[in-house]
């Protein structure tokens, strides 16, 4: 292949001329590269990548030959963003031959995918008649090319839309996880993360450093009048929850750790613009890295103080006014983003990365707004102004929904805020089936700014209090003194209510700084309680901090990733051991295990001598169950709770700890599923701990099941046979119509 530089300063210049049609830019390439073939496939709404420019196959097929992302190997390599370098390529199993296109003679194929501010635009590929490999060197000039195409294909609106409407009527479907329940409809907007090129050397490091100065004095009193807009009542606003959040943010805007490594960076010659930009990606790298979900919530603050501060250096344009009721569509959203975007009048907010403990979902909480996170691949999929819709309750997004399924869910709406405002009396009672069953409903928290949601959801206690998540938030495990100080506070805010807590589960994606695994399979390695075994002057202190944040209250500890009895026994006799030396004594002290490691199942007669509880982590159990890591979301379909070995596992457990009064609770995420919170208290798990957004939801749905119809019915779907039960168990819950 040729020099890239030519290349590119021809192709930069056909680029000037305005219109750069994608037939000249490819013939430029095909030339340049002396390649057989080259071809641009563009990405249209609807997932489908059209033939839009090409040098070497019939032209005919130009508009015509179309593939689903996915299909084929140019839809591969839009589908896994990642280049195809393919010496016979029409000998690979995703090769779709396309007659039209006349390519037979074409051996190899190189094929790069066009992105562009984290989106995928489309596909160049070249070909030639030769089977060869295209070599490094090779792929590095059409990378760099396929930058360049992103470039015209954007400036030209080449990817806005299919001219024929085909793709634009297409509709898609994503699943997420709910953030703030609600329905929304409306409009698309994108918030697009790229910006503009900056300038990035200076010659005087001291204007520099003022006008970086100038830029964080105006961003903060920006942010205070931002925040002084911020709603300090209504409805299920949790104000307190909404406060810390800002404050939180508030500190990392004014933290001086960055803002001096800024400072560095511009005494090294740079604008303020780029040490603003090379620090937040420092920042953004170093959290990246850090695998829980938390932190990784705060990625989306740091990038967020980023693009405050850099348009407060280079001043902006007004904002664009959005139509009311539009929905908001970003891969990550700070919490001041979500307010500058609450002030424009949006109805709903769908991010690809956030979870419910994130800031912007509890902001969004705070102000009411529909919105739902985790929905990889959304932003890839839509354009400006498409349609969709939010069901935040059924955690789906609908992107260019029919006109019909619009109104039925803009009827749904309307339903629906008439019994929400009844879902809060649920608060105050307390938590039973229709036949008179009593449930404990518990809270999952881990951070001292969740603990209002007690208050908030009428939750029966905390049933998991995630103590790693403080230590990880802070970037190392506190002293003694600062962890009781933290325990302390979740056992006076929870006053009465039970409260247990799960000592440190470090490891595997929870790692502090420094904390490096070089393990293959980190979820399987050196994590949890068997750092805390290994390490036992770390494990003493976090014990001897909980006992003395008891200060002679009941206390209750579990601890997480137990493999066998003589795991626990081990942990249990340092409890005991410390217990002897705190004063004063808790009043009663409750030691547990997390059931996580299915071969605890096969310990049980022995395990229930020694556990005062058991709490069932489904989220890791289900993963070492069926040997499917909880964080690969392709996997995330393929099993399910509701399936004969889980149940069959539940019903043994709840059985033999019955005999021995030992008490068992369920803390993953399917306890705040209602079909699946359904079956286990059928089971017999009459204690489910969750998400604070659960709680009510749940409450309100068993008030309405009878519990004595139910068994038999899940006795007899279960004696039918099969792997999976969810769909029968839908099918009643639909006609009894419990589902809220
Ligand atoms: C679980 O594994 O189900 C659990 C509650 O623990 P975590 O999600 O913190 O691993
Ligand atoms: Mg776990």
């Amino acid at each position: 292949m040729s020099e890239p530089r030519r290349l590119l300063s021809r192709l930069r210049s056909l680029r000037a001329d305005g219109s750069a049609p994608l037939s000249a830019l490819v013939r430029l390439v095909a030339s340049e590269l002396v390649s057989e073939v080259c071809s641009v496939y563009v990405q249209r709404p609807g997932d489908i990548l059209e033939l839009a420019a090409t040098e070497g196959l019939k032209a005919d097929a130009i508009g015509h030959t179309r593939l689903r992302v996915g299909e084929g190997i140019v839809g591969l390599c839009a589908a896994k963003g990642s280049v195809m370098n393919l010496p016979d390529a029409q000998n690979h199993p995703a090769f779709a031959y396309r007659p039209e296109t006349g390519e037979e003679p074409f051996a190899s194929m190189l094929a790069i995918p066009v992105r562009r501010s984290g989106r995928t635009l489309g596909v160049l590929a070249v070909q030639n008649r030769t089977p060869r490999n295209f070599t490094d060197a090779e792929v590095d000039d059409l990378e760099t090319v396929a930058m360049l195409v992103a470039e015209v294909l954007s400036g030209s609106g080449a990817t806005d839309g299919s001219p024929d409407g085909l793709g634009a009527t297409v509709p898609r479907v994503f699943s997420g996880t709910s953030l703030m329940g609600g329905i929304a409809a409306g409009p698309v907007v994108l918030l697009r993360t790229g910006r503009p090129a900056i300038r990035l050397l200076a010659d005087d490091p001291k204007a520099e450093q003022i006008r970086l100065d100038q830029a964080v004095d105006r961003m903060q009193r920006g942010l205070d009048d931002l925040f002084a807009g911020v709603p300090s009542n209504g409805g299920l606003a949790d104000v307190t929850a909404s406060r810390d959040v800002l404050e939180a943010y508030r500190l990392v805007a004014s933290d001086a750790g960055w803002l001096r490594r800024a400072g560095d960076v511009i005494r090294g010659g740079t604008t303020a613009e780029a040490a603003v930009q090379r620090v937040a990606s420092e920042l953004h790298d170093r959290m990246r890295r850090i695998g829980d979900p938390y932190l990784r919530e705060r990625l989306a603050d740091v990038e967020d103080l980023a693009n405050r501060l850099l348009t407060a250096l280079t001043g902006d344009a007004a904002p664009v006014p959005v139509p009311a009721g539009a929905i908001l569509l970003a891969r990550r959203l700070g919490p001041a983003e979500l307010l500058d975007w609450h002030a424009r009048g949006i109805g709903g907010v769908a991010i690809e990365e956030a979870s419910p403990s994130g800031h912007a979902a509890i902001l969004a909480r705070a102000l009411g707004i529909p919105a739902i996170g985790g929905l990889r691949g959304m932003l890839d999929s839509a354009e400006q102004g498409d349609d969709a819709v939010i069901d935040a309750d059924d955690g789906q997004f609908i992107l260019r929904p029919e006109t019909e399924v619009v109104h039925a869910y803009i009827r749904a709406r309307e339903a629906r805020s008439a019994k929400y405002a009844d879902l809060a009396v649920w608060r105050d009672r307390p938590a039973a089936s229709a036949d008179g069953v009593p449930l404990k409903l518990m809270l999952n928290i881990g951070l001292g700014l969740e603990l209002p949601q007690l208050a908030r959801t009428g939750a029966d206690g905390i049933g998991l209090f995630r103590t790693e998540i403080a230590m990880l938030a802070r970037g190392s495990v506190a002293d003694v003194a600062e962890q009781a100080a933290i325990y302390a506070r979740v056992l006076d805010e929870a006053g009465d209510k039970p409260v247990l807590f799960r000592t440190l589960d470090l490891g595997a994606d929870k790692l502090l700084p420094g904390m490096v695994s070089a393990e293959e399979n980190p979820a399987m390695g050196w994590r949890s309680l068997r750092v805390g075994l290994d390490r036992p002057a770390l494990l003493r202190r976090q014990l001897r901090a909980l006992l003395l944040a008891a200060g002679g209250r009941a206390l209750s500890v579990m601890f997480p990733m137990v493999a066998t009895v003589a795991e626990f026994r081990a942990a249990r006799s340092l409890l005991l051991a410390e217990a002897k030396r705190v004063r004063p004594a808790p009043a009663t002290l409750r030691i547990g295990t997390m059931l996580e490691v299915p071969a605890l199942m096969w310990q049980l007669p022995e395990l229930l001598k020694v556990a005062d509880f058991i709490s069932v982590g489904s989220n890791d159990l289900l993963q070492f169950l069926f040997a499917a890591d909880r964080g690969t979301p392709s996997l995330y379909d393929r099993y399910d709770f509701l399936s004969q070995p889980v149940l069959d596992l539940i019903e043994q457990l709840v059985g033999s700890a019955h005999i021995t009064g030992v008490s068992v609770s369920v803390c993953g995420e399917a306890a705040s599923r209602p079909l699946d919170a359904l079956v286990l208290v059928a089971l017999g798990v009459t204690t489910l701990s969750m998400p604070a957004a659960g709680i009510l939801p749940i409450k309100a749905m068993f008030a309405r099941v009878d519990l004595r119809s139910f068994r038999p019915v899940l006795a007899a779907i279960r004696r039918g046979g099969g792997f999976g039960l969810r769909e029968p168990v839908a099918v009643w819950a639909r006609e009894q119509g419990i589902l809220v």
